[in-house]
């Protein structure tokens, strides 16, 4: 029961099992105290009456207690005849739960309830622990009390050298942290309201601090094990480009990122770097400026993009970049016809392809390389852990890795999903470019909202329309989007107004088709859900329509206004809401009016809706803390990730004598990624 409702399999596990609160057994109130604002309480009373009353589901056990002050109604729903088995009338119980008054009655459902006995005196805890349970336990009467006697008769069958310390003697001392021993009993079994910070404080760091080492450890065990190939020099192919077809100045960011990634593929081993770059920082550039060092040095290059259309506008820009070049590029995509997929395979076997420019379909096929010496997967957001891994098996030597973000990823979040890679932030947006401008706007004024599209398409420009995907109901977002398609097509009628349409139910070369014509000026309005949302760049959009815009989230929202303010005249967001928006959605959408820089947003959406639910790292682990968070305890994290790089930059095989209980836990631990090299 316990390991079904509560994944509880060894005393390792419940001794993880942290209560949820403590609760002062000395602390018993009167059932008269209980009033409308009463939350949780604790009262003792005599049981008066039990009675099973109701039929079918609404069948409940209801049960009187009686205290000199008032009485007080008890019920449950389930596992009833259990509890009426155990319960006894007359006997004196101690009762814990939330209250809440029916029929003017104070009443509590699924009270936590327990044979009273005094409270011992000059015991060693007086702080009794409240441990999560579930309704079906509670209803067979394993309460988060009944946990909680199974882990004090735990705790006082272990000793100290049942749980060894973890964390070096130097570093608790200069973080005042308390052992890990006397933490594991404080946070069960508190002495005190001090003693119990103390040890939420040290296992807390703990978890931050061997994620980190975990990190560190790959990080550096891979510089060791994996060679990464060289790229010595720089050739004719990024001189010339530089020097004749480079279209514009380099960012200052852009020229730091590229010395770094110099550096990196320079250094003998694998790069494993991850670029943060605000939407429109001109991540591109750099990728290919990277991907013709790799050429310079005799290697084949790879572009992975999550969407077919991203990675086929990649693929038209660069191939247009480097139209003067002897660089040979192609395009791999799922929908690669047959032919062409061959003379791709065979290009990329004998070298006479260099780059290949692809969505997953470049590592899902049977692609091999000749001398794969780097690849870049853009807007990695929607790449996972794991696609990244099978890179590994497309060289003998690992080829080098940038990992581009969509949008920047907050710091915190950063340095522990992405922990083990080297990190590269461009904070620079190229020069000339006008701050997009961002309103709301309610629904009833779509109207004008129109009209002012109506606006600037007269004077050349294009404009996104875009609806909300809904995830649980692809239908229902359809049927929005085809009803907004049709309005939008009376408030611009053709032949004067030309329209796209893009939806994810679409055949893949329909798709394309539409878009492309968006992208070649054909189409002034591209009415789409949001699979545009990701990179594509049409620098003469200049309005962005988000309907519903509610209904996004904060990064979903930067992404999509990256769609426009690419180009030299002046752009618009104009996010429409209903007046419905409940207040985190109003919250977001006066974020997004009042800043565009992502890296603010990205820190505003973490602290809204925690790390969970970040795009693209729902799957990562590494963000599971039982007790820390990368949200409330962002401090602590930043400094264990520094004691950690220090303690495995002078002793990366954890060899020293103060480092061994490190050392044994890492080891004792059956991890997701120990000592190996993974990425
Ligand atoms: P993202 O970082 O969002 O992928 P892109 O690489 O698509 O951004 O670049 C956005 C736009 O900025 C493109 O039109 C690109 O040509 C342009 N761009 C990139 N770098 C510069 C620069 N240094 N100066 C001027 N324009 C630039
Ligand atoms: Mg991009």
């Amino acid at each position: 029961m316990l390991k079904k409702e509560l994944e509880i399999f060894s005393f390792n596990d419940l001794l993880h099992h942290f209560p949820i609160r403590h609760i002062d057994k000395t602390q018993v109130q009167p059932i008269s105290d209980i009033h409308a604002g009463t939350d949780f309480i604790q009262v003792k009373g005599k049981l008066m009456q039990m009675d099973i009353i109701g039929e079918k589901r609404g069948k409940r056990l209801v049960v009187q207690i009686k205290d000199q002050t008032g009485s007080l109604e008890l019920t449950w729903f389930q596992g009833i005849h259990w509890i009426q088995k155990n319960l006894y009338i007359g006997s004196e119980y101690l009762v814990f739960g939330k209250t809440g008054f029916f029929n003017g009655k104070p009443q509590m459902v699924h009270p936590e309830i327990e044979v009273y006995t005094p409270a011992k005196s000059g015991g060693a805890s007086f702080l009794e622990p409240v441990y999560p349970s579930t309704e079906k336990l509670k209803a067979r009467g394993l309460n988060g009390r009944q946990i909680g006697k199974l882990t004090q008769v735990l705790i006082g069958s272990l000793k100290p050298t049942d749980i060894p310390e973890n964390i070096p003697e130097q570093v608790r001392q200069q973080l005042k942290l308390i052992g890990r021993y006397e933490a594991y009993c404080a946070i069960h079994f508190p002495t005190s309201e001090a003693i119990y910070k103390k040890a939420l404080e040290r296992l807390k760091f703990e978890e931050f601090f061997i994620a980190q080492i975990r990190l560190q450890l790959v990080r550096v065990q891979r510089n060791h094990f994996s060679k990464g190939v060289v790229f010595e020099k720089v050739g004719n192919y990024f001189t010339d480009f530089y020097n004749h077809h480079l279209p514009f100045a380099l960012t200052g960011a852009q020229k730091r990122v590229l010395k770094e990634i110099r550096q990196d593929t320079g250094s003998g081993h694998q790069m494993n770097r991850l670029l943060q770059g605000d939407v429109g920082s001109g991540k591109t550039i750099v990728a290919l400026l990277s991907m013709l060092l790799a050429a310079d040095n005799g290697y084949q290059s790879c572009l992975m993009a999550p969407t077919e259309i991203l990675a086929q506008q990649h693929f038209q820009g660069i191939s247009a970049l480097l139209k003067e070049m002897p660089i040979e590029v192609a395009l791999l995509t799922g929908s690669t016809k047959t032919a062409e997929r061959k003379r791709i395979l065979q290009g990329l076997l004998d070298d006479t392809i260099h780059l290949v420019i692809g969505t997953h379909a470049v590592i899902e096929e049977v692609v091999q390389f000749k001398n794969l010496g780097l690849v870049i997967v853009d807007e990695q957001h929607r790449f996972g852990v794991a696609q990244r891994a099978k890179l590994w098996t497309k060289a003998a030597i690992p080829p080098h890795v940038l990992v581009m973000t969509a949008t920047p990823i907050p710091r915190t979040l950063a340095m522990t999903a992405y922990g083990d890679l080297e990190y590269s932030v461009m904070d620079e947006l190229p020069p000339g470019r006008i701050p997009i401008t961002t309103v709301q706007r309610n629904e009833m004024k779509r109207m004008q909202v129109m009209d002012f599209v109506k606006e600037e398409i007269t004077k050349g420009r294009q404009a996104y329309i875009i609806y909300p995907l809904i995830e649980e109901s692809e239908k229902l977002s359809y049927e929005d989007l085809m009803q907004g398609y049709e309005q939008v097509k009376t408030y611009f009628p053709e032949p004067k107004y030309k329209i796209s349409m893009v939806h994810g139910r679409m055949p893949a070369d329909q798709k394309d088709t539409n878009m492309a014509r968006f992208v070649k000026g054909d189409t002034q309005i591209m009415v789409s859900t949001t699979v545009i949302e990701v990179g594509v760049n049409v620098p003469n959009a200049t309005v962005m329509v988000i309907e519903s815009a509610e209904k996004f989230g904060l990064s979903q929202l930067h992404q999509l206004r990256g769609r426009v303010g690419r180009g030299s005249e002046k752009s618009f967001c104009i996010l429409l809401t209903g007046s419905k928006a409940s207040k985190e959605a109003r919250e977001r959408i006066s974020i997004m009016c009042a800043t565009n820089d992502g890296f603010k947003i990205a820190e505003k959406d973490l602290d809204m809706r925690g790390p969970g639910d970040i795009e693209g790292t729902r799957q990562s682990g590494e963000l599971n803390f039982k007790l820390a968070s990368i949200v409330t305890d962002k401090g602590m994290l930043e400094k264990a990730r520094a004691v950690a790089e220090k303690l495995v930059h002078e002793d990366e095989n954890l060899e020293k004598p103060a480092h061994e209980g490190l050392k044994i836990f890492l080891q004792s631990q059956k991890t997701r990624f120990g000592w190996g090299k993974i990425s």
